[in-house]
């Protein structure tokens, strides 16, 4: 039997700072309980096997295959990056154990792709770093699936741990380790609806980012003063996508800072405020995640948002962890079609 490698990465929600990540602003994300596992067995040919528990029948396929929009994309991506950085010289077989729900903003993309490459490097024994990792996993994602997202989410799974968040500045990738709130809970609620990176409607509102990164001649929409965005001459879509940018960027680093003072308070208004902003500027919410935000608030949440990238997915609400269940139950009652994924809590 051939030697095998396995690795876990967790799943990640992010408390605040959405869509900051490709205009060179800050995020806020933590990481979960849930996570997938991967066992890989290197092999001599350059075949990829993959099997996993979400889907019934293996996939077979070949290093040099292109995405072709199947769910075996990620482990193909992430074997010939692997490759590229000298960890593999094949193919290999892949076995995949996920509670990671997909499609639902929880990073099971970046998760899967991550605990591939620590696989591949444990069988390297290569000191590549975690960050080096993360940021290789970001090419597979952009590079070989075509889809636009920033670094965010690989950098969360490949360095945070469940019970702490990381602020993360993603122009210079300096990152702290913030604990959670003592007493509270960050509950991932699912929406119900889910949606796909891949459906265009990311990538149209990364276009319009890049519109309004040409007529402000910067990459760093999030560091734009506020006021010569409110007050610059240009359409209104991508000035609006602008200023969610900007303001969501301040909100960050006000909600990194109320972690460190352990101030909750202004942490789950901060998570609410940024709802807002991607209600009404980023235009990334749906009607039905608006409702449950609301319910979520109502019910007694300190602060509660969308998370991820948006059209869809999770909720996060900060909750006190004794009010918790009765929370949940009520919540689970006016919206049928929600679910309780996890909760992250201070360690
Ligand atoms: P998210 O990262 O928000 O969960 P994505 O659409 O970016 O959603 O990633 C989902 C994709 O990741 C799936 O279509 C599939 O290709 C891959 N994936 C995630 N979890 C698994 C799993 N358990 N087994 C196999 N592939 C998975
Ligand atoms: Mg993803």
């Amino acid at each position: 039997m051939s030697a095998t490698f396995t690795a876990r990465a967790p799943g990640r929600v992010n408390l605040i700072g959405e869509h900051t990540d490709y205009n060179g602003g800050w995020v806020l994300p933590a990481a979960l309980s849930v996570g997938i596992e991967v066992t890989l067995a290197p092999r001599s040919d350059s075949s990829v096997a993959v099997s996993s528990l979400n889907y019934d029948a293996p996939a077979m396929r070949e290093l040099s295959d292109d995405a072709v929009g199947e769910w075996s994309d990620p482990c193909v991506g992430a074997l010939r990056e692997a490759n590229a950085l000298g960890l593999l010289t094949g193919g290999a077989a892949l076995d995949v154990t996920s509670s990671v729900p997909e499609g639902s903003g929880l990073s099971s993309s970046a998760a899967l792709i991550v605990a591939i490459l620590k696989a591949a490097r444990e069988a390297a024994g290569s000191d590549l770093s975690d960050v080096d990792l993360a940021i290789a996993a970001r090419r597979v994602e952009n590079e070989y699936m075509g889809v636009p997202c920033g670094i965010m989410d690989q950098m969360a799974v490949a360095l945070a741990s469940p019970g702490s968040a990381m602020a993360l500045d993603t122009k210079s990738l300096d990152w702290e380790i913030l604990p959670l709130p003592a007493g509270h809970e960050m509950v991932v609620v699912h929406s119900g609806l889910t949606r796909k990176l891949t459906d265009g409607r990311y990538g149209a509102r990364k276009a319009e980012c890049d519109a309004a990164k040409r007529h402000f001649g910067t990459e760093d929409l999030c560091l734009l003063d506020q006021a010569e965005v409110e007050s610059a001459n240009i359409d209104e879509v991508p000035k609006r996508r602008a200023l969610h940018c900007v303001t969501e960027h301040q909100r960050t680093l006000a909600a990194a800072k109320a972690l460190r003072d352990g101030d909750v308070a202004r942490l789950g208004h901060l998570m609410s405020e940024s709802h807002v902003s991607m209600r009404d500027l980023f235009e990334m919410s749906l009607p039905e995640i608006d409702t449950l935000v609301e319910t979520a608030q109502g019910l007694g949440a300190i602060g509660a948002r969308l998370t991820g990238g948006g059209f869809g997915g999770c909720i996060v609400a900060c909750v006190p962890a004794s009010e918790r269940g009765v929370w949940m139950a009520e919540l689970l009652k006016r919206h049928p079609h929600a679910r309780f994924i996890d909760a992250a809590s201070a360690a």
